[in-house]
């Protein structure tokens, strides 16, 4: 049979290519190919120049990869198997990626395999997590990349619009949504002619009985300024916006997303709902009012802010003057729909702050007792984590099984339906993304229990410095304090429960922290602050007076 055959070299940097290691490369991939008496057209000689072989993402590979994936290409040679990756997971993952379309990988200087089946074995197992880990990225990517070349934008249609999949040579697209367009149209005149806020808005459109987006309850104020803030009525989405979290370069969007470089962005046209200039006047409008409110605001006199969670509820609580008295209290209060605000009662912030500034104290004062009571709760984690280990090993087992029963349908491909095989593959996939998300919790809460002896010996250390500028503390430097050293106040009707953070830089155990909003806490990140899903940190709890 014949194969059509396509060649791929890659080198790592600039300097090499300049040297001309591509040539001598591309030289003697043609030399061996004419050996062999094939044939190779010189567009089908992919060639990555300047690119690390540590990442998939690499222009010709991708070509080379969309190309055999539609089944154009049948045979690729490679001059040795660290040109098409260093790393052995991605090699698996395109060899098992090619396999699957019938594509043949021909390498010229294979090295010989001197290790008997079982070494190999081993060597798959050792990698099987990282693997999988890949696997799923690179899928996303690469998913998320084809859409946008194709110009699609992506399945989830915001309100106003109505998703409408691919349909034979018709791509996706986004249709608009009559009745909700045409609500959206109003939001966006509310706001520059009547010079609505957000909150007047919601409470607007639930007076008049809009059905709200998703089929909610009502319009929050979040929902109507996503809608406020959204491109896309203008008529443009983007692809690749945001990215992982704790990449260099990238600031933060309103959402506490990273974002990417603008260059990096990729655009697609939508219909537009808004025109660009109207909607252009109702950005300038918000930043408008977000400036006045900023400058109405009184000068922040609460210790907690930022920090402080109700303990009914579990939102946000705020602080609040009334009758020159300052208290916290819980967010849902303003709800605008009665029955979603929470029942917990306003606290006066002398109650709370007075108690979470002498915990802080303590702390500092004495961390070895609480370095001690640390030891204790890592103990126990310690032990739930040995029965935690077992069930892995027994869902790994099962997942085995799986990929063993996934290996007999390849198998027998003729015999078992398409559907079916892609069914299977579907289940199998989303227990390796459970896994996956586990081994990733797991890993964090490690790096965590580490951080945190790391840093309370440090305390231990730098106590004495500390123990006499406390007294002398401004309340700016009080609030930076406790935002250094707690993760969050929870409270409840009678008690509240303090939950420490510490900082991991040595360096910042001095009198004076430096680093101030919480956006820009210069120290390793601790855990996730999102609540609830580290119950095991350090807790303090305290009666409350
Ligand atoms: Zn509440």
């Amino acid at each position: 049979m014949f194969k059509v055959t396509a060649i791929y070299a890659r080198v790592s940097s600039d300097k090499q290519a300049k040297e001309g290691t591509i040539d001598s490369q591309l030289a003697a991939l043609r030399e061996f190919v004419a050996q062999k008496g094939w044939q190779v057209d010189p567009d089908r000689e992919f060639v990555d120049n300047g690119y690390s072989g540590a990442t998939l993402a690499r222009p010709a590979l991708d070509r080379l990869r969309d190309e055999i994936a539609c089944g154009q290409i049948q045979r690729v040679v490679v001059l040795s198997v660290d040109r098409l990756s260093r790393k052995f997971v991605h090699q698996a993952l395109l060899r098992e990626e090619w396999e699957r379309v019938g594509c043949e990988l021909v390498i010229v200087n294979e090295p010989e395999l001197r290790n008997p089946q079982d070494q190999v074995l081993n060597q798959i197992k050792a990698v099987f997590a990282e693997y999988e880990r890949e696997v799923l990225l690179e899928r996303t990517r690469r998913g998320l990349l084809h859409r946008a070349e194709r110009g699609e934008p992506p399945p989830s249609a915001p309100y106003g619009y109505r998703y409408v999949p691919r349909e034979g040579q018709a791509p996706a697209h986004w249709e608009i949504e009559p009745v909700q367009a045409e609500w959206v149209r109003k939001i966006y005149r509310w706001v520059w002619q009547e010079h609505l806020g957000i909150r007047a808005i919601a409470r607007r459109l639930n007076q008049m009985g809009v059905p709200p987006p998703g089929g909610g309850e009502g319009w929050r104020e979040s929902t109507v300024h996503r809608l406020l803030v959204n491109s896309a009525y203008r008529g443009e989405v983007y692809y690749n916006r945001s990215g992982r979290k704790g990449k260099a370069g990238m600031g933060r969007d309103g959402h506490g997303r990273t974002v990417k470089p603008e260059q990096e962005w990729i655009k697609i046209k939508v219909p537009v709902i808004v025109e660009g200039w109207e909607w252009e006047v109702v950005q300038q409008e918000l930043k408008r009012h977000k400036e006045l409110a900023l400058r109405n605001a009184k000068p922040r006199r609460y210790l907690l802010q930022g920090l402080i969670r109700c303990g009914v509820c579990g939102r946000k609580m705020r602080g609040r003057e009334s009758d020159g008295n300052l208290y916290y209290h819980c967010r849902s209060k303003q709800e605008l729909l009665r029955e979603k605000r929470c029942r917990s009662k306003w606290v006066r912030t002398e109650r709370i702050e007075g108690v979470v500034w002498e915990a802080v104290k303590r702390l500092i004062e004495e961390p070895e007792q609480v370095l001690r009571s640390y030891e204790e709760q890592r103990e126990m984690w310690l032990r739930e984590e040995k029965e935690r280990e077992r069930r892995e090993l027994e869902r790994e087992k099962k997942m085995l099984e799986a990929r063993h029963k996934r290996l007999v349908d390849a198998y027998e491909m003729g015999v078992i339906s398409l559907e079916e095989l892609v069914e299977r593959r579907r289940r199998l996939e989303k227990a390796k993304q459970e896994l996956r998300r586990q081994w990733i919790e797991w890993e964090e809460r490690a790096r965590h229990w580490q951080a945190y002896t790391e840093a309370l010996s440090s305390l231990v250390r730098y106590r004495e410095i500390l123990k006499e500028s406390l007294e002398s503390l401004t309340f700016e430097r009080k609030r930076e304090l406790i935002r250094l050293l707690v993760e969050e106040v929870v409270v409840y009707e009678d008690k509240i429960v303090i939950r420490h953070i510490l900082p991991t830089d040595r360096s910042l155990c001095s009198p004076h922290p430096r680093g101030s909003g919480r956006g820009e806490r210069p120290f390793a990140p601790a855990p996730s602050t999102q609540g609830w899903r580290y119950p095991e940190a350090p807790l303090l709890r305290v009666e409350l007076p």
